[in-house]
């Protein structure tokens, strides 16, 4: 296992999903660093949800988008700004209107540089898709909450503050009942924790949690991962019951004076167990290390 190279990052968009009417996914093929990425359209505007990492996957997703969009107007978002989701962007923007909510935007300016050096480091394979990644600013910005209207067909956009990022959105098609979760959603697969501490300590278990909550309420019946296989509503409660597994076995073996490696040890064995078919369990130890640094203060 560990002497296997993990395949390229590369989207396929042959393998593009016609999941409703003018409602299409490009799924990620359970390939690492290849994101679920979402094209919508209404009567006169499609909306692209996320780029894939880097210029060549995004030129290919963008001749896919021009082919469905047949000269309708194209509008992009990301989910978050995380490079498999966000550092195609440049290429999308020559034709699409590109927006997002302001804290992703901030995470952008702070963060995205740094990682695309951070990512470029993770081989041979990741390091080409990077090559020639540009940064581009989105023409509109929104605090909380954006309406886009793309002709018969409203697509609402909710910056769900910070989770797995600061700038974490979510993307709804109300009339079809879906939503983007981006990476705070994975479907078989570990919750992505981005806990690289000094350099990045945004993630938080806590407000992670509470942002669950928000969108179990919401009522979404198809739910659009960041990574892993579209899935019902199901998927929502399942990564909730996660994070709470982990925040509750880590703040009680915390609390009860246990060093912060023992309670990795503990929990990851814990959580594999839990979930043996699950990819990622690398990041079982990062979830961990951010509870253990939100164990609240006076307890
Ligand atoms: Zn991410």
């Amino acid at each position: 296992m560990a002497d296997e190279q993990p395949p390229a990052p590369i989207v396929r968009v042959d393998q593009i999903q016609d999941v409703q009417r003018d409602f299409y996914v490009i799924p990620d093929m359970g390939v690492p660093l290849v994101p679920n990425i979402g094209i919508v359209g209404g009567r006169d505007a499609v909306l692209v949800v996320d780029t894939g990492m880097g210029p060549r996957n995004a030129s290919q997703v963008l001749a896919k988008v021009d082919e469905i969009a047949q000269g309708r107007k194209v509008y992009l978002t990301t989910t978050h700004f995380h490079p498999e989701h966000s550092y195609g962007a440049a290429v999308l923007a020559e034709q699409a209107t590109f927006l997002m909510n302001t804290a992703q935007l901030t995470d952008l300016r702070v963060k995205g540089p740094g990682y695309l050096e951070f990512f470029r480091t993770f081989g041979d394979s990741v390091a080409a898709e990077l090559a020639g990644v540009e940064f581009v600013e989105p023409s509109v910005t929104y605090d909380q909450e954006y309406q886009l209207d793309l002709g018969g067909r409203i697509v609402t956009m909710h910056a769900t503050g910070r989770a797995h990022t600061k700038g974490d959105q979510v993307i709804r098609v109300p009339d079809v009942g879906a939503v983007f979760c981006g990476d705070l959603v994975e479907e078989s697969q570990f919750s992505i924790f981005p806990w690289f501490p000094p350099e990045d300590a945004d993630v938080s278990g806590v407000r992670w949690i509470a942002v669950m909550e928000g969108l179990m309420r919401a009522g979404d019946t198809l739910v659009i991962p960041g990574h892993g296989r579209v899935s019902g509503p199901d998927l929502l409660e399942e990564v909730h019951a996660y994070l709470v597994f982990l925040r509750d076995e880590v703040w009680s073996r915390y609390r009860s004076g246990m060093a912060e490696d023992q309670i990795v040890a503990e929990v990851e064995q814990m959580a594999r167990e839990r979930h043996p078919k699950w990819v990622g369990q690398e990041w079982i130890e990062k979830g961990v290390r951010c509870l253990c640094a939100e164990v609240p203060a006076d307890a």
